[in-house]
């Protein structure tokens, strides 16, 4: 588990590239396409903070980390590789509502309800509950995250989040005991979190287009699928 959050991860990773001034962090690509210039080589459109749009030329490759329906769509704009962009189609993505809990009220070591700290549940409206102030280097004041099943998330797809919220909270209530008023709750809606139906190959890397497509959702739906996706698209592009 990466400390002091889950992102501590990927960030590491990029340090040296980010000490290299060659990341743009809070940054969408927006468009992809041939670079007119030559036409051998890829020139990215992206949109930034406060809606700031940016140009970037003369990259040898494209590589898409991006979820299934972004790639996808980006793919299907650029007109480059039609082909692609059909089998991305076939890949399933569930949602995931999930809720995020805090109790400024227990404090480490004390805490609140069971004497577990993640479970696997079998309510009909969620899947998944994790005690984040058990992991290490978090802070000390109880915090849950709790993840909706796929099947309530797509479903509640379009609830407004305070229905979303007041569901989920009667849900964790019922399975932790835990009946006290949090100090903080919030939901947030991942339209991209499960896959349920693969790509079904570890990457994919057009050696004449010199683009390359990477992921969790090309082999499973956990953080090492995306780790060993990513690994085999760069051991083929080396
Ligand atoms: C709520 C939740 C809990 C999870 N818990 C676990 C867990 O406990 N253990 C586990 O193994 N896995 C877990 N997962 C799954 C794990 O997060 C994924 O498997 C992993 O993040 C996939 O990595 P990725 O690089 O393929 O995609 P992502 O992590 O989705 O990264 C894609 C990145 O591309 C960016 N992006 C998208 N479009 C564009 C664009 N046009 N331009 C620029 N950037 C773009 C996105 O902002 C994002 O940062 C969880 C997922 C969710 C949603």
């Amino acid at each position: 588990v990466p400390a002091p959050a889950m992102s501590a991860l990927a960030g590491q990773w990029a340090l040296p590239l980010r000490e290299a001034g060659s990341v743009e962090l809070q940054t969408r690509v927006t468009r992809i396409e041939p670079d007119p210039l030559n036409t051998q080589k890829w020139q990215l459109h992206t949109k930034g903070v406060q809606d700031s749009q940016h140009v970037y030329s003369a990259f040898d490759a494209v590589v898409l980390a991006v979820p299934a329906a972004h790639a996808r769509e980006l793919l299907q704009d650029s007109e480059q590789c039609p082909a692609l962009a059909t089998q991305l189609a076939e890949v399933r993505v569930a949602p995931c509502w999930t809720l995020m809990l805090a109790f400024p009220q227990a404090v480490q070591p004390a805490h609140l309800g069971p004497q577990w700290n993640a479970a696997r549940s079998t309510h009909h409206r969620i899947a998944w509950l994790a005690r984040e102030s058990s992991k290490p280097g978090r802070g000390a004041i109880e915090r849950w995250t709790v993840q909706a099943s796929d099947a309530w998330s797509h479903e509640h797809l379009e609830d407004d989040a305070p229905r979303v919220q007041a569901k989920l909270q009667k849900a964790f209530a019922e399975i932790t005991g835990i009946r006290t008023e949090p100090a903080h709750a919030e939901v947030y809606l991942w339209r991209d979190a499960q896959t349920l139906k693969p790509l079904g190959k570890t990457h994919v890397w057009d050696a004449r287009a010199r683009l390359g497509l990477c992921g969790d959702y090309l082999i499973g739906h956990r953080v090492e699928d995306a780790f060993v996706s990513g690994l085999e698209l760069a051991l083929s592009m080396a």
